[in-house]
């Protein structure tokens, strides 16, 4: 039996929300701790902003009917799996927030003083923060019936972390050398115990 719509717009803008709400305080805090090591090259600015678009696509299809010609019926099956999907990705972002503090950067760059990370939830995985990002996009996949909307969190992020992930990690061994290697050496990246 179809459901309405409105329940998926419903979960898509509360997960926004709540997705805003946990980094917003980062956002502040960050801002305060200088950077000593600035990696932001033009592809990175590229990705930052192709990002931007695919999480913004979601909210245009929940607040505007511009994407209607590409709608299909929503299903429970999805609806439940992208919710949860959903919740358990906003949870691991709030960890991974928590856990990696005034490390954090929106970018590729090291704050003086930057502490490498490596306990809480940064045991398991070394990139919690982009299993979180896909996991949340994976739920949205799910629960919107669009064409349009459902996927483009899911590309964007997708995108960014596969052209990020090496430079990120070829940064992180220039500033912590041996200690960072072990640290890759003992961990998977985005999934436990598989990759
Ligand atoms: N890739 C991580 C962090 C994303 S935020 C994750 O998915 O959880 C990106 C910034 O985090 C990078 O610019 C880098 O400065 C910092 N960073 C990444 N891994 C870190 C770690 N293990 N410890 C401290 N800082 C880290």
């Amino acid at each position: 039996m179809p459901i309405n719509p409105w329940i998926a717009k419903a979960v898509v803008l509360a997960g926004a929300v709540v997705m805003i709400a946990i980094r917003a305080p980062h956002g502040r805090r960050s801002r305060s701790a200088k950077v000593a090591t600035n990696r932001k090259t033009s592809l990175e600015i590229g990705l930052l902003a192709f990002a931007w678009v695919g999480f913004f696509i979601p909210l245009v299809w929940v607040a505007t009917p511009v994407f209607g010609f590409a709608e299909y019926p929503l299903r429970i099956g999805p609806l439940v799996a992208g919710v949860m999907c959903l919740a358990i990705g906003l949870w691991l972002f709030y960890r991974s927030h928590a856990d990696l503090g005034t490390n954090w950067s929106v970018t590729l760059e090291i704050r003086e003083q930057h502490q490498l990370v490596t306990n809480g939830i940064y045991r398991r995985i070394r990139h919690p923060m982009y299993s979180a990002m896909l996991l949340y996009a994976i739920g949205q996949a799910l629960a919107i019936p669009n064409w349009v909307a459902a996927p483009s969190n899911l590309i964007a992020f997708a995108i960014l972390i596969a052209l990020r992930l090496r430079h990120e990690e070829r940064m992180m061994v220039d500033q912590f050398g041996g200690e960072y290697a072990a640290y890759a050496a003992r961990t998977k990246r985005l999934v436990p115990g598989i990759w």
